[in-house]
């Protein structure tokens, strides 16, 4: 195979990215934006020995699954790869993911894999459900602002401001700030010169209670008028009416955010008050949570009810329980599990997130659940040692980051015995790797349960049980 040569392929597999793969004469092709079933022409972009990247150049026999997506620049824009796929298939797709690691990876055969997964819950809507967004904003070619997302491995600004996958009180709020922009001469930031003022828009709504959170992020300390902009976003927010007709949302928090360093990382420690309080409320099952600019907070809410109560169900709690939660954020988790369990411990990196989960037990009137800052793997065998492997648990959640656990982390978490493990992870791979070696330690896996989250996306959740009891 060489370069800018045309083939006709059938597409038979999908990859990690969600890209279609087909094959040539043993020769493997990697084609973005084409579907399992998608009869194609396509044309090398890049060959190495044994496979290649193709561009779909014409669509001969279009798959059944293929669908039309809702969002114009779906092809373009890095925040979705699915949404050409019909859902389901994309859902069937993401369990497979979580099969096919835990079989490979983990070691678990595929008939008792059959048995042990429980079908993947998806989402009823899988659109608008997302409560976070940010923007990154630049300037065009004209020198107009605007605002969108970045394409997919680049930092090119796809405009954006009626994203088909975000709260959508944010289609009003965006065009406001635009205009804003415009009328008052604010500078965009460029990344290149590290000049301009406006760096990123960041939002949050509260599903349950249509708070709104606007936090601008900025390259200075101030922004010029922008007690005109508190008003202009307050009055379309306040009229603001969704799909349904269903209005109520509120201007509850407007912030500045300073970034003043030439990075990548798009918020800043400092965060300057501009109108109404710092964070928003917002309700998962009947826990109330305060979610600041800075806070770590899921973001498809709708979801994370579901994600939690499978948690819930697997720890199997009937009040007399010890339970460590351990990578708890802002403690969501462990409050969650507090409802029903004796007492709960959680621990997590950031020292602000254990303030706020401190804070939402308070707010919650829950006193049976305590913090820890650390990395688990310290805290945890640190804290162990100092019991004289005494330490015991009933239950132990872990929801780590992509990376998974370490391997003395888990060691320790073997060592306490607990009766159940409940493993929340995001990343199907470390997952499995991570149950493996929980296998080496005596524990076996009881349950497993894939948690869509991300729709359109190639991402999937997933909650595990495990367990040292012998049946
Ligand atoms: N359980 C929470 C957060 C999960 S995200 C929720 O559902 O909202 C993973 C969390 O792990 C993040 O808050 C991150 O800051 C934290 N984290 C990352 N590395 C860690 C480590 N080594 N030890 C403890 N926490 C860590």
């Amino acid at each position: 195979m060489v370069k800018n040569q045309t083939v006709t392929i059938t597409i038979e597999d999908i990859g990690n990215d969600g890209e279609g793969i087909g094959r040539y004469e043993g020769y493997t092709l990697f084609v973005k934006g084409a579907v399992v079933g998608d009869v194609a022409k396509v044309k090398v972009l890049k060959a190495k020995k044994t496979y290649g990247y193709a561009k779909l150049e014409e669509l001969l026999t279009a798959s059944p699954d293929r669908v039309t997506p809702r969002c114009p620049v779906a092809g373009r824009c890095g925040g979705c790869q699915l949404q050409h796929i019909a859902y389901e298939r994309q859902l069937a797709y993401k369990a497979d993911k979580v099969k096919n690691c835990l079989a490979r990876i983990g070691g678990i055969p595929m008939e008792k894999l059959e048995q042990l997964m429980e079908p993947i819950i998806g989402m009823e809507e899988p659109y608008y459900y997302r409560n976070k967004a940010q923007y990154p904003v630049g300037t065009d070619k004209e020198g107009r602002p605007v605002m969108g997302f970045y394409a997919s491995h680049s930092h090119n600004i796809i405009e954006c401001m009626d994203c088909a996958i975000q709260e959508p009180v944010n289609a009003v709020i965006l065009p406001v700030i635009k205009e804003f922009m415009q009328e008052k001469k604010i500078s965009a930031y460029e990344e290149e010169s590290g000049k301009g003022l406006l760096r990123h828009v960041l939002t949050r709504v509260g599903f349950t209670t249509k708070e709104v959170m606007l936090c601008l992020i900025i390259n200075g300390k101030k922004v010029p008028f922008v007690d005109e902009l508190v008003e202009k976003v307050s009055a379309v927010v306040e009229n603001f009416k969704d799909f349904n007709g269903t209005g109520g949302y509120l201007l509850k928090s407007f912030c500045l955010n300073v970034n003043t360093a030439k990075t990548n990382v798009i918020l800043g420690q400092e965060i300057i008050p501009v109108y109404g309080e710092t964070y928003i409320t917002d309700y998962i099952g009947d826990i109330k949570y305060q979610i600041s600019p800075l806070s770590f907070y899921q973001v498809n809410p709708k979801q994370t009810v579901k994600l939690y109560e499978k948690a819930l169900e697997y720890a199997g709690l009937s009040g007399d329980e010890t339970v460590w939660d351990l990578y708890c954020g802002i403690g969501t988790i462990s409050l969650f599990l507090a409802q029903k369990a004796k007492q709960v411990y959680g621990v997590e990196i950031i020292p602000q997130a254990i303030e706020d989960a401190k804070n939402n037990a308070r707010i919650n009137g829950l006193t049976n659940a305590e913090f820890f800052v650390g990395a688990a793997e310290d805290v945890m065998p640190a804290k162990y040692r100092e019991s004289g492997g005494t330490m015991k648990a009933d239950v132990i959640c872990v929801d780590p980051p992509r990376k998974g656990c370490e391997e003395s982390l888990l060691d320790t978490v073997a060592a306490m015995e607990p009766e159940r493990i409940v493993y929340v992870s995001c990343d199907p791979a470390t997952l499995a790797r991570d149950v493996k070696y929980l296998g080496e330690k005596g524990y076996e896996v009881k349950k497993v349960c894939p948690v869509e989250q991300f729709g359109h996306s190639f991402h999937v959740e997933t909650v595990v049980l495990l367990s040292n009891e012998r049946n």
